[in-house]
């Protein structure tokens, strides 16, 4: 290992361990309470996937390069040198972390780990060891965003297509999906994909909703990759685009870590102001059933019915209750997970984790947590509101045959929306 890279990666801890993080690190090098909180030492029963084995890792070689003691005599306080092995073993518990934040909840001390993994991705970025396939995604995201002026006509084209089959689902030659519509005042920002886009159009079409579509994803991989500056670009196009179109607020698909990102993160990252109100679409449509915008057919699903709580709009953002209240509506017999809400158990499928083949058996080995939770309450259809959550959901119902349907919630209301016809065919769900 080269001179130089240690000294980058001595600089950022330098710069990023504050008195704060430093009591953090040495505190939780010393515990492990939070072991049965996380679904991935559970499940493999090995020490090294806890925050507290991420923080020995980081404070050793803060201790051999920022301490007295531990450049002389290293023995005596376990400081350790920055070498390749070093960097592996760092690569291998930071990027199978799935940020679900689990283990904060039951920290006793109320540490932050999500601080901890972003220090240890930060110097993996700066080391240039990542997983490749999300850095791809990520620099396509941000090629994207830069090309904009070229691919938008492509894309508005493309959508003329949904508009068509939207017209037909809800039975109105005028329904239509705008795009680049200036003084609307919902700027929608979804997920690519009928099942994002034509259940938003239709919800919003029969809300009389004052909406356009935003030519961006939510998704960031540039936070999965724990590239701030990335995530920020990719963040800051959705911004610039609401401030191009004058809108009133940025809503959110169905995108656990998007909305957080959006909500919660981008303000830190980029040190500027978010002048917009940024909501998820689970608020949205739950304020159109309260405010009667929207009519559903009460009670149309009569299976057993369950929802998981995806980390980030749960624990990590504090949307509990409107997708329950969408669900009551919906189906007759809705069950909760045991535990649910802030203490639900992560899928498995977070965190960038989907994207990774190579943590393929890994991340079914940890769902099976899930997978307990969800034999345990019997339900046949499972509904969640993020798109990794719902991949890692497929493939565990497929690996462990648990026999279920996995469904968003837009689905299940653009389903039940009284006068439509059905917009997916799931309305034989009973
Ligand atoms: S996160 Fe909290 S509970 Fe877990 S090991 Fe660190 S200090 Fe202990
Ligand atoms: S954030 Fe989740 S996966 Fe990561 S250590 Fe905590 S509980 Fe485990």
């Amino acid at each position: 290992m080269g001179k130089q890279l240690q000294k980058t990666i001595v600089d950022i801890l330098k710069k990023t361990i504050n008195r704060q993080l430093y009591y953090y690190l040495d505190i939780c090098t010393r515990c492990s309470i939070c072991k049965n909180a996380c679904h991935q030492y559970i499940m493999t029963n090995d020490l090294i996937y806890l925050p507290a084995y991420r923080a020995e890792l980081i404070l050793r070689i803060y201790r051999k390069y920022l301490t007295r003691t531990g450049r002389f005599i290293s023995a005596l306080n376990r400081a350790r040198e920055i070498d390749e092995q070093w960097l592996d073993d760092l690569y291998k518990v930071t990027y199978s972390c799935t940020g679900c934040r689990r283990c904060m909840y039951y920290c006793p001390f109320s540490i932050d780990t999500s601080w901890l993994l972003a220090l240890g991705k930060a110097i993996l970025v700066a080391a240039d060891k990542y997983p490749p396939i999300i850095s791809e995604i990520s620099n396509a995201s941000i090629f994207k965003g830069e090309n904009m002026e070229i691919l938008k006509e492509d894309i508005i084209e493309g959508l003329k297509e949904y508009e068509k089959e939207l017209q037909e689902k809800v039975d109105d030659p005028s329904a239509t999906i705008p795009v680049d519509l200036k003084g609307a005042d919902i700027l929608y920002v979804s997920l690519p994909g009928s099942y994002s886009v034509l259940t938003a159009a239709s919800i919003f079409h029969q809300a009389r909703a004052n909406w356009t579509l935003s030519l961006y994803e939510p998704a960031n991989f540039g936070y999965f990759l724990g590239d701030t500056e990335k995530a920020a670009v990719t963040a800051k196009r959705i911004i610039d685009e609401a401030k191009r179109l004058e809108v009133k607020e940025i809503v959110i698909s169905e995108c656990g870590h998007g909305y957080r990102v959006m909500k919660w993160l981008w303000d830190t990252w980029s040190k500027e102001e978010n002048p917009f109100k940024i909501r998820c679409i689970l608020e949205v449509m739950a304020e159109y059933i309260k405010e009667e915008r929207i009519r559903l057919n009460r009670g149309q699903i009569q299976k057993a019915l369950t929802y998981h709580d995806p980390c980030q709009l749960a624990r990590n953002s504090g949307i509990y209750e409107e997708p329950r209240y969408i669900l009551r509506q919906i189906a007759t017999d809705f069950r909760e997970l045991t535990p649910n809400r802030e203490k639900n158990w992560c899928c498995g499928g977070g965190g960038g984790l989907q994207a990774e083949p190579e943590l393929e058996d890994f991340r079914l080995k940890t769902g099976e947590k899930k997978v307990e939770q969800i034999r345990n309450s019997g339900a046949k259809i499972v509904v969640a509101p993020c798109d990794n959550c719902r991949l890692q959901l497929e493939d565990l119902n497929k690996k462990y045959n648990l026999d279920i349907s996995v469904y968003s919630v837009m689905e299940l209301v653009a389903d039940a929306t009284v006068i439509s016809k059905p917009v997916f065919p799931i309305s034989n769900l009973d």
